[in-house]
């Protein structure tokens, strides 16, 4: 089976207020229970904060972002001559190079530095624009690492968002042991082969282009140059959410690899999880987990490689909430 807990715990940055570290401009912090109390067992932290590395102090005045939304600028709030905009985007930049061995990012919220999205702009009016910004150090950062799972903290409490973040971190994961052990056509091939149904449940039109974008490679195309691409797409393709519909078509495709092994009575039992799970009566993992019976009861190797299966370690309980 499709096993992502096989390798060491991939590491996740994170904003270091979330981590409890007394960084903020008050001297405070914003320890985050989920990544302390949920997330922490499974994941190795490089907590990163961006004010105090450019050498704002703590305490310190407080920054917001004024200006174009587009483009805004981060200057202090009680002092609009001190203009940091420059230095937190080098440093985002000098981050996006160094932090070469994250899987993930987790921004904090509403921060000019660190927030993703929905930052607030001030206006020369003193109000905020209708429009949000993205943090100056997170737009830096993330402009060089187009591919890595990003999230804020706060969307993480929403339990969809949640799984989906931490598939795509482990999906990176996953890519950098491929990487490691050597990228060969072979190697792409089999990888895409075993996230066939995680695809197809995020995502089923990228899924097919996908498909076609190996399916038509030719014996003197190069995996060096196919095998980025094939990956960038992959990762912007996993950042839409399955939907209960989406899942449940991909459980019916599950299903259909044991309809010559089971009886009737458990068909019937199979198909009535799902039709349950469809209409949100129970969760995603009540129908996966009789499908995982029947996959130990009936092997099947296509199947058992399938990173759908488990993209992400039980122990974790995403999908006790989707
Ligand atoms: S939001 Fe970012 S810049 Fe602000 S205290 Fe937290 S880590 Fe530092």
């Amino acid at each position: 089976m499709h096993d992502p807990s096989a390798h060491s715990k991939p590491r996740i940055a994170i904003s270091a207020c979330l981590t409890g570290h007394s960084v903020r401009y008050n001297g405070g912090h914003k320890a985050s229970d989920l990544c302390r109390t949920q997330l922490e067992a499974h994941f190795d932290w490089s907590p990163v904060c961006p004010e105090v590395a450019i050498g704002l102090g703590i305490p310190r005045d407080p920054i917001r972002l004024v200006g174009d939304p587009q483009n805004p600028s981060v200057v202090g709030t009680r002092d609009p001559d001190m203009d940091v905009t420059g230095p937190l985007a080098l440093y985002g930049e000098r981050m996006a190079m160094e932090l070469d061995d994250i899987c993930g990012y987790i921004f904090m919220q509403k921060s000019p530095s660190c927030g993703l999205e929905r930052v607030k702009v001030y206006q020369e009016n003193g109000y905020p624009a209708l429009q949000g910004g993205t943090g100056a150090y997170a737009a830096a950062f993330c402009a060089r690492r187009p591919d890595l799972p990003v999230e804020e903290e706060g969307r993480l409490h929403d339990p969809v968002l949640r799984e989906n973040f931490i598939s795509r971190v482990y999906a990176y994961a996953d890519w950098q042991h491929l990487l490691a052990d050597g990228l060969s056509r072979g190697a792409l091939v089999r990888f895409h082969s075993r996230y066939k149904y995680l695809l197809m449940a995020n995502n089923p039109h990228a899924y097919r282009q996908l498909g076609r974008l190996l399916g038509t490679m030719r014996r003197e195309d190069d995996p060096q140059e196919i095998g980025p691409r094939y990956f960038s797409q992959l990762m912007q393709a996993l950042r839409r959410c399955a939907s209960r519909g989406t899942h449940g078509n991909v459980l019916q495709h599950l299903s259909g690899y044991f309809k010559s092994a089971l009886t009737d009575q458990d068909k019937a039992e199979l198909q009535h999880l799902i039709d349950q799970y469809q209409q949100g009566v129970v969760p995603l993992v009540v129908p996966l987990t009789l499908l995982k019976h029947y996959l130990r009861k009936y092997p099947d190797p296509y199947l058992q490689q399938q990173a759908y299966l488990q993209p992400h370690p039980d122990s974790l309980g995403l999908r006790n909430a989707v």
